[in-house]
């Protein structure tokens, strides 16, 4: 497989993930059937690396710009986990060009943080994967060490 978009599109195709299922889960995909398999191999692999649940709070969604309209960005968390640990998770794999690390993101009703990750086009050697954090909905900040210190000190 060469490493450019590719849809899930069948039920085959997500017989290779262990860990999700394209439909009947807590988990929210979207379209599961549009989702980039790239993207859900290596969440699969994240979940798998970090032994805890991973779930699913979006996945391909029709939005004014980004990559959730694209099936290449999916937004989650990991069950007990802080943000930060989830973000140090997430930066192993290389394939994820974009990471968000949120802290006021809620699963059923409770407030855990949770992470972006895309897999948007970069140019080897040139281009840089985008990281940014975000403390309330619309504010963006980079993660330098008062992001880091700040977000420390909130724990769930
Ligand atoms: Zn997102």
């Amino acid at each position: 497989m060469n490493d450019e978009y590719t849809p899930m599109l069948t039920l085959d195709a997500w017989r290779h993930i262990n860990n999700f299922q394209p439909e009947g889960s807590v988990d929210n995909f979207g379209d599961p059937w549009g989702m980039d398999y790239r993207l859900i191999e290596t969440v699969d692999a994240m979940r798998d690396y970090a032994g805890v649940p991973f779930f699913v709070h979006c996945g391909m969604e029709p939005r004014a710009a980004g990559y959730h309209p694209e099936g290449m960005a999916l937004d989650g968390h990991f069950q007990g986990l802080h943000p930060l640990e989830m973000f140090e998770i997430a930066q192993r794999f290389d394939r994820l060009n974009g990471i968000g690390v949120y802290m006021y993101w809620n699963w059923q009703g409770k407030i855990c943080g949770g992470i972006h990750v895309d897999t948007r086009p970069k140019r080897l050697g040139r281009d840089f994967d985008a990281r940014w954090g975000c403390f309330e909905k619309g504010q963006y900040v980079k993660i330098d060490i008062g992001f880091i210190r700040k977000a420390a000190a909130i724990t769930f």
